[in-house]
């Protein structure tokens, strides 16, 4: 007997390979970018406006610590996800932490912030392998000016799914997973799930045919949909069907993104993502005037 299906398979629109080459971001992140540069428009994969991938990489001991010094955002969300090592955090509004791996740091830039990120400093003296992704979550219009917050999520506070048959375990870090929460307030519905998975692992779940979803291969090799995607491939899905099945082939470590896109205009200059290009001039002026606050 065939079993039912109520849903049809997410069709897959292109596998995206790692791109050529890494760029710096300060001096600690040796990134990969996804998002917009792999060919992954703002606009076709809202409201995801930026995906950087540290593929793991060991900057090896320091006494200076690597990272990069204070810049503003305004008008977004910086969601910084850590697999190997530590980063940590300082902004103007206050606030400071450390996230270690399988921890996330979720930064509401909102009306305006300043903030550095580095190695965590016992990390950098020791040196190690290092791996995260920093990934930039539009706000709609209504909220780009909402006060700048601050939220850490550590593992623990995960929405935690144990696979059947030790398949592995998926982390819900926002929206949900099967009918599991996770624990990061959105402006806008968004689904991010940190997944790990066993070889000969499988999963299936189900997301919105509307919401602009992908999934990047952070370690492994996986089936998709019954496509094979490589170790740092970028898997972009059409906007058809809800289901997503996956087999892993050897050991795998996924990061599925899915959100309903904001249809909003989005001008991009950056560290600042507004509607208008006057809204741009404005955020370049607030910068320049001190309004983000101070921050060493
Ligand atoms: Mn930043």
């Amino acid at each position: 007997m065939y079993p039912y299906k109520a849903h049809m398979k997410k069709a897959i629109e292109r596998i995206f390979e790692k791109p050529a080459r890494p760029g710096m971001v300060g001096d600690g992140f040796r990134v990969y970018n996804y998002i917009p540069g792999a060919g992954i428009s703002q606009q076709r994969i809202s409201p995801f406006l930026l995906l950087d991938f540290n593929a793991a990489f060991d900057f090896g001991p320091s006494e200076h610590i690597r990272g990069v010094d204070v810049h503003p955002h305004k008008g977004f969300e910086t969601v910084s996800i850590a697999y190997k090592g530590s980063v940590a955090h300082h902004d103007s509004a206050g606030n400071s932490g450390v996230i270690y791996p399988g921890d996330v740091q979720w930064m509401t830039a909102g009306g305006g912030i300043l903030h550095k990120e580095y190695h965590e400093q016992e990390f950098s003296k020791k040196g190690g392998p290092f791996e995260m992704v920093q990934l930039w979550v539009n706000l709609p219009k209504k909220d780009k000016s909402t006060p700048a917050h601050y939220q850490a999520i550590t593992k623990e506070q995960m929405g935690k799914i144990v696979l059947p048959d030790n398949a592995g375990l998926v982390n819900v870090i926002a929206g949900a997973f099967n009918g599991v929460k996770g624990p990061a307030e959105t402006y806008s519905p968004v689904n991010l799930f940190d997944i790990k998975l066993e070889k000969g692992g499988e999963l299936s779940t189900t997301l919105p045919a509307g919401y602009n979803t992908a999934l990047l291969v952070i370690n492994g090799h996986v089936e998709v949909n019954g496509h094979s995607a490589n170790e740092h491939s970028f898997v972009l899905f059409k906007n058809e069907g809800e289901e997503i099945d996956i087999k892993a082939n050897e050991e795998s470590v996924l990061l599925v993104l899915s959100g309903e896109p904001i249809n909003e205009p989005i001008a991009s200059y950056g560290p600042f993502v507004m509607n208008t290009q006057q809204e741009i001039v404005e955020a370049i002026q607030e910068f320049q005037s001190g309004k983000f606050g101070y921050l060493e």
